[in-house]
């Protein structure tokens, strides 16, 4: 295994378990040109100034995170390529309750990246076919050996596919293309369905966004289909109606699903369909900051809002612009509840942390001259974990709030 080096007191991001090594962490003046040969996605030693192993990661020449580590420690693994299966595999059988005859879903994700310890690889599983993103050098370098794995272990999986049109691989070198790829096995249909609870929805693995569908949502979906029986709901930024499907089967009175995207609200609509949703949601092709401000002066309220917009910041940078964006729409919605109404709210920027999108609330709370409780936060189901020495991971905050007049 070919080596990097260190600067003296840089390792100790590395020996907190952290997977990212920066291109200014590394001693280019010790081995200027081995490194500078080392081809993008290998599997390097990574090695203090004092000689010691600290681990091997993926090497990525043209990224600012040069190296992603994989293994902590003295020990390297002999076989980068075994290590690679041997990760998809625990990854996998990490999931088993998702596999379960008992468990509610045939989706969720069997592989989310550097809290996985394979930098960079997203895996999600429609029914019997997985997608895969894979967003760094070292990924994209095995995304054979990945796929593969992922066919042999996960249960009932039928082919693996990949989206490579992430702009973030860009970053890695990567080429950026509106390419949709079996890798191994069946081509995946057109529209997957798949189930959650009472639910049915269609992705569309080729041109929905992420993978297809908002899999992080899922425990945040049951906690607002538990508050809906009897309910007049909103559900703003709806896309292909996971929400507004969910409210419905949870008794709402009526639901009205609002997007800019055409598509997605004629999705929505088969999504309801097929969930043999009562017959209460209505869709509504709008911007969602036109549509709060219209409800407002023709005096409509709600008991239920949902708020999940699309990522204002993804950035620290566009942060405080993109607080802004929250404080704007939240306090718009929390102006149209009803007394005692909720709001569910979520931010999916991860440069946003939940005590700044707690403040942005309460702030819109007072500008919106209303008190609320805090009945619950969610957040990423359990399928997307966050490796505790890589807060970064954690990105998607949501917060149910109660108004209290
Ligand atoms: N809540 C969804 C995911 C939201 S994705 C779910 O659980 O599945 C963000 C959605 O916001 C996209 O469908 C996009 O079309 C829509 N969108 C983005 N900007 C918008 C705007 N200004 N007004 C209305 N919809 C918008």
């Amino acid at each position: 295994m070919r080596k990097v080096t260190i600067k003296a007191g840089r390792e100790r991001s590395v020996l907190k378990f952290h997977p990212w090594i920066f291109s200014g962490a590394l001693d280019l003046s010790k081995e200027v040109r081995p490194v500078l040969t080392i081809p993008s996605g290998e599997t390097v030693a990574v090695v203090s100034a004092k000689g010691e192993t600290l681990g091997c990661g993926w090497y990525s020449p043209e990224s600012q995170i040069r190296v992603r580590m994989l293994t902590f420690g003295a020990a390297l693994p002999d076989d980068p390529v075994r290590l690679v299966r041997e990760r998809v595999a625990a990854a996998v059988a990490r999931r088993a309750d998702f596999f379960a005859s008992a468990s509610t879903t045939d989706a969720c994700r069997l592989v989310n990246a550097e809290s996985d310890g394979l930098p960079g690889v997203v895996a999600d599983r429609y029914g019997a076919f997985v997608v895969c993103q894979f967003t760094s050098a070292g990924a994209d370098r095995y995304k054979a050996e990945i796929a593969s794995a992922l066919l042999a272990h996960t249960p009932g999986c039928r082919g693996v596919s990949e989206r490579a049109d992430l702009k973030d691989r860009a970053k890695e070198g990567l080429p950026v293309e509106p390419v949709f790829a079996t890798l191994v096995g069946e081509e995946p249909p057109a529209e997957i369905e798949i189930r959650e609870g009472r639910c049915r929805y269609l992705v569309d693995v080729r041109k929905g966004h992420k993978t297809g569908f908002y899999l992080d949502q899922r425990d945040a979906r049951a906690a607002v289909a538990a508050l809906a029986n009897g309910r007049e709901v909103l559900n703003c930024f709806s896309y292909t109606g996971g929400f507004g499907i969910a409210a419905a089967l949870g008794g709402a009175a009526h639901v009205v699903q609002v997007d800019v995207s055409g598509d997605a609200l004629a999705l929505a609509s088969r999504n309801a369909a097929l969930s043999d949703a009562p017959a209460v949601i209505d869709t509504v092709e709008a911007d969602v900051f036109e549509y709060l401000r219209k409800c407002r002066d023709a005096g409509k309220r709600f008991d239920l809002i949902v708020l999940d917009p699309p990522k204002f910041a993804s950035v620290r940078s566009q942060v405080m612009k993109a607080a802004r964006g929250y404080k704007d729409i939240n306090l718009l919605a929390m102006k149209l509840l009803k007394p005692g109404g909720h709001l569910a709210t979520f931010s999916c920027s991860g440069a946003m942390t939940p005590e700044l999108f707690d403040q942005v609330l309460a702030e819109a709370a007072v500008d919106a001259r209303r008190q609320f409780q805090m009945l619950a936060r969610t957040r990423q189901g359990t399928d997307h974990p966050v490796d505790l020495a890589f807060p970064e991971g954690f990105y998607l905050k949501g917060v149910i709030l109660r108004a209290r007049d």
